[in-house]
């Protein structure tokens, strides 16, 4: 991995400023970034989060493709470019159409038509990691908004209202506690929003407060909810239990959205199953998405400080950070092997570079903890331990080391 000196000048987001001066992606083009290995570990690590609490309310992996069948798209209405107005389309080599995955509906209900016949086989909860692609107008927000991005998208399949019902209020919570996990869960509120092209009803997005939110949202702070200026309305704060006095304006970052879908889809393209009594019966949906560099990029936004990221344990690329400086190299090797061998995962630095530079590095990276080894601590025999997010820094004996960082 390399640092840069000064950020990119084409990007006036902070996260994309940080994450390139940092080395954590790469800007292929205006919206699209590549992740190296330093990015890659804090999407892994997000990754990891938003699946276990995904696994632990009965959602089940898969991987679908993002080539997709216009077919399926017609049937719905959500072909045309003015109903859907960021699809990337493209030409099959016989001449025949082709979508580029924006989102998974259509297919995933076909798919399932094979696969659900009787209630016996519902309710069901799928989702994936899955690459989407949007020819989004506007890209100034790094990797918050770009044209081709990871997205968790899970979908739910249920026999009725109520069910379906039960499974949109465990997914809200599961929600709650992915943002809390990641870091964000005090600035992020479950918002009331518009459907998009997804329902006519109102939907709720998880929203995190941050100056570089592109959205607006009226918010009560003791309630911790939420209202989109798109939907704010008298009609809706009292359908919340809100009142207008008491929320205040800010701007925030849609770091989540979670839709019900009623039985659009499903009598869109003839998805049904079979009742107690034998009765066919639309199944009812909902769908539940979440960017991951949206997320990745928004705890930068929320977590960074002028001297650059700050990355919670939870989601951080390594957990500690290594500085060998002058006259602590050989010593510094020590403490490297038995930090991996008690396995915490560490970046060292043993660049032939300045204590200045290698000290502004560390704090730009944003890992948890720094441990410096130097002429100084060598000589006192002791170790300097400094976390990212206070400013205290400690000496210790390298025996407690350990102990004091677990
Ligand atoms: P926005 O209003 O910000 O364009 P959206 O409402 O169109 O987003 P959804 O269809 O709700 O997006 O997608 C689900 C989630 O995927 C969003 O809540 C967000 O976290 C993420 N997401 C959407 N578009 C992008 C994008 N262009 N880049 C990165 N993440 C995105
Ligand atoms: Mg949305």
């Amino acid at each position: 991995t390399k640092t840069q000196k000064t950020p990119p000048k084409d990007e006036t987001s902070i996260n994309a400023q940080l994450l390139i001066k940092a080395g954590f992606v790469h800007k292929e083009m205006a919206g699209v970034y590549t992740y190296l290995p330093l990015g890659l570990r804090v999407l892994k690590n997000i990754e990891k989060i938003i699946r276990e609490e995904i696994n632990a309310i009965g959602g089940q992996e898969l991987l679908m493709t993002t080539l997709q069948d216009p077919s399926l798209w017609k049937k719905s209405g959500r072909w045309s470019d003015k109903v859907v107005d960021n699809w990337f389309k493209t030409k099959l080599a016989d001449g025949g159409e082709v979508g580029i995955a924006n989102t998974h509906e259509e297919p995933l209900v076909a798919l399932l038509n094979h696969h659900v016949s009787s209630y016996r086989d519902l309710p069901l909860f799928i989702y994936q990691f899955q690459t989407k692609f949007r020819n989004e107008l506007r890209v100034k927000s790094g990797i918050m908004r770009s044209r081709e991005f990871l997205m968790k998208d899970l979908y739910s399949f249920s026999r009725s209202e109520e069910e379906f019902k039960e499974f949109y209020e465990t997914c809200a919570m599961a929600y709650e506690r992915i943002f809390s996990r990641v870091g964000i869960g005090d600035k992020t509120y479950r918002t009331a929003a518009s459907g998009g092209s997804f329902t006519p009803g109102l939907t709720d997005e998880f929203q995190t407060i941050s100056s570089a939110g592109e959205d607006t949202i009226f918010v009560d702070k003791t309630k911790r909810l939420a209202v989109n200026k798109e939907v704010y309305t008298n009609e809706v704060v009292s359908a919340l239990g809100l009142k207008k006095q008491d929320l205040v304006e800010e701007k925030a970052i849609e770091v989540g959205n979670i839709f019900p879908l009623g039985t659009k889809y499903s009598k869109a393209l003839g998805f049904t199953y079979k009742n107690e009594k034998g009765e066919e019966r639309p199944v009812v949906m909902g769908s539940y998405g979440i960017g991951l560099g949206r997320l990745m990029g928004t705890i930068v936004e929320v977590l960074s400080d002028e001297k650059g990221m700050v990355w919670p344990n939870t989601v951080a690329p390594f957990q500690a950070h290594l500085l060998a400086l002058e006259g602590g190299e050989k010593e510094a090797k020590k403490v490297y092997d038995l930090l991996v061998k008690q396995r915490v995962e560490v970046l060292y630095d043993d660049r032939d570079a300045s204590p200045g530079e290698k000290l502004a590095d560390a704090d730009l990276l944003g890992i948890p903890w720094r441990i410096v080894v130097s002429k100084k601590t060598v000589e006192s025999n002791s170790i300097e331990v400094k976390q990212r997010s206070e400013e205290k820094v400690t000496l210790m004996p390298q025996k407690d080391l350990l102990s004091y960082i677990s």
